[in-house]
């Protein structure tokens, strides 16, 4: 059996805050503390959580748009967390991102066919005729009319720019594709074809996808694997069957209880979690969940779980779900 296609081991990223001359007294935003998981080849692994729980900074970290403070990122088997700026070019055409905002995250001055084209041209010169056959692929591969290779990004509606921005992100053929919040600013009927358009990308090519939401109605759609985050850290990590069937974080099955189902009549079980996710400036102690979890016992509010195995398989920081010994 091949390894995975992405290792992450440990990767925490602290932001300090202020710039006082004696940096031991600044506060610390830890985003992102000791996340570890990995991706398979073909796999599409979510990660969710609420806003503020870490995952974009974790997006950024994997793509080394932000740099991690410790831990390591390891893809096909290569420790990718030290490159320069040159190892680290080569490299990107492993992972390619897309982003929330095609808006934004789209060169305005570009034609459609230019943006599309442009990461290949990074490495090699294409001429006129080999550039437009490439646009013409990948917009077509989109399911994106060719003609449109001429229009700009303005000329373009949502779902056009999403197609156009995960066309650039195919365009150097990556085995993996991090995709953070791609259908969150798109209209429901719009998301829903984006999605299948991933899940048909996913089935031809075999690409694997990091897909970052914290839409729990997407992820039931896409996912392989799920990630909950919860404050920096992961607190469940199980595969989608499993989790929606029994969440076991009392995190994630806030989360779950919390989603909107599609038939109006039925509810999901158990009650949303209420309560603001708390500062990750000054995290409470032990379980960081403790303020808002009606299962919370002494040791909660001592001990930091760790993420244990389950005797399904799945990973879960829990004292009372994983069985430890109340104190
Ligand atoms: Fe709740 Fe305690 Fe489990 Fe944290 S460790 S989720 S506070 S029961």
């Amino acid at each position: 059996m091949s390894g995975p296609l992405l290792k992450v081991e440990n990767l925490a990223k602290h932001y300090m805050l202020g710039n006082g001359f004696l940096k031991q007294n600044c506060p610390v935003v830890r985003a992102v503390e000791d996340v570890s998981f990995s991706v398979a080849p073909g796999e599409t692994l979510c990660i969710v959580g609420e806003s503020g729980c870490g995952k974009s900074t974790l997006a950024r970290l994997l793509m080394r748009i932000v740099e991690p403070t410790s831990g390591r990122v390891i893809i096909d088997g290569t420790d990718i967390t030290e490159f320069g700026p040159h190892a680290l070019r080569v490299w990107r055409r492993r992972m390619q991102m897309v982003f929330q905002d095609p808006y934004s995250s789209l060169n305005p001055r570009l034609t459609a066919g230019q943006i599309v084209t442009e990461p290949v041209e990074n490495f090699e010169r294409l001429k006129r005729k080999q550039r437009e056959a490439l646009a013409a692929d990948l917009l077509q591969e989109v399911g994106m009319r060719p003609e449109i290779m001429h229009r700009f990004p303005s000329e373009l509606s949502g779902g056009q720019r999403q197609r156009l921005a995960i066309a650039r992100a195919l365009s150097l053929r990556p085995p993996l594709i991090v995709a953070d919040e791609a259908v969150s600013a798109l209209d429901v009927s719009v998301q829903a074809q984006i999605l299948n358009l991933l899940l048909d990308l996913q089935q031809n090519t075999g690409i694997a996808f990091l897909f970052i939401s914290h839409d729990l109605s997407v992820v039931e759609h896409i996912a392989h694997r799920v990630a909950v985050m919860y404050l920096g850290r992961i607190v469940e990590l199980a595969t989608c069957e499993a989790l929606f069937a029994n969440p076991t974080h009392p995190y994630t099955e806030a989360l779950i209880s919390a989603a909107p189902l599609p038939d109006p009549t039925r509810v999901r079980p158990g009650a949303p979690v209420e309560g603001e996710v708390p500062s990750p400036i000054n995290p409470p102690s032990g379980c960081a969940f403790h303020p808002r979890c009606p299962h919370a016992i002494k040791r909660c509010r001592q001990e930091m779980p760790p993420l244990a195995p389950m005797a399904d398989g799945r990973l879960v920081a829990c004292h009372v779900r994983t069985g430890a010994p109340a104190i």
